[in-house]
């Protein structure tokens, strides 16, 4: 393959699995032995507004519990030492991209310490609970949620990243199921625009046929592995 000069890279709730958070489907079908449907839908946040708060102040309160592994570190090094373009979108709300050390992280599904009222619209950086409403710091009504993209909303940054994906050269794909869209959908957008693109996954993934190259095992082998390939090419100037 030849060095890349723009890659887009996405990564899902796999890279963080060695880290000891949970994915989406590990129990089938919960998250963390909640319905998807009560948790990370605005349908049941209007029907259970503790419920969903609680949920996400345990997730935001697990954070401290937990560190990056090295993949998130890998991919770091490589926002640090790569030459060419690079966007690494996440679809994870968790903060283990910035502690391993990455500094420009795309959150399309928004972020756990990332506060969105409801009433003025604006976010706002958030360590502590929100289920004893606390007020807004912009306009202090107490209508903060979590700043996350649940189930039928719009994922952030939506244009940003298609034009990456038409405009880069290698889409890589880590520890993602396939099955949630728009982001299951990236590895076509990127094909059609000519690009290369690997997938890094435990097991094949639901799209796992759509790639030109699918690489099975443990994130935290598997991209520091990919990581230094990309490196040495890029420093050599070669093509393999
Ligand atoms: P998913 O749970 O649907 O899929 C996870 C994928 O990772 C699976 O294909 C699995 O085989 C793979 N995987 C598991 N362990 C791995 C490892 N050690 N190395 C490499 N791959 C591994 O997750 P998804 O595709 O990201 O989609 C689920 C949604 O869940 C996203 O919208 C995300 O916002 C949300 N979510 C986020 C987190 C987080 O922030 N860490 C955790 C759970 C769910």
């Amino acid at each position: 393959m030849n060095t890349p000069g723009s890659i887009v890279i996405l990564t899902g709730a796999g890279i963080s699995a060695e880290s000891g958070i949970d994915t989406f489907r590990s129990a089938g079908g919960l998250w963390e032995q909640h319905r998807v449907e009560d948790v990370a839908t605005p349908e049941g946040f209007a029907r259970d507004p503790d419920l969903v708060l609680g949920f996400y102040d345990m997730r935001r309160a697990g954070l401290a519990k937990v560190g990056p592994n090295p993949a998130h570190e890998a991919l770091a090094q490589l926002e640090r030492e790569f030459p060419g373009e690079l966007l690494l979108v996440t679809q994870n709300v968790d903060d283990l991209h910035e502690r391993g050390g990455s500094q420009r992280v795309l959150h399309m599904h928004g972020e756990l310490k990332s506060a969105l009222c409801t009433s003025c619209g604006m976010r706002s950086r958030w360590e502590e609970t929100m289920i004893d409403r606390p007020p807004c710091p912009v306009c202090h009504a107490p209508s903060l949620r979590p700043d996350v993209v649940w189930f039928g909303e719009m994922p952030y940054r939506m244009e940003r990243i298609y034009a990456a994906l038409e405009a880069c050269d290698l889409f890589v794909s880590i520890g993602t199921s396939g099955a949630v869209y728009p982001a299951a959908g990236f590895v076509q957008e990127a094909r059609a625009s000519g690009a290369r693109t690997l997938e890094l996954n435990l097991e094949p993934s639901e799209g796992s046929r759509l790639f030109h190259e699918s690489r099975l095992g443990p994130a935290s082998v598997l991209v520091p592995g990919w990581v230094d390939e990309v490196l040495s090419r890029a420093v050599s100037g070669s093509s393999a």
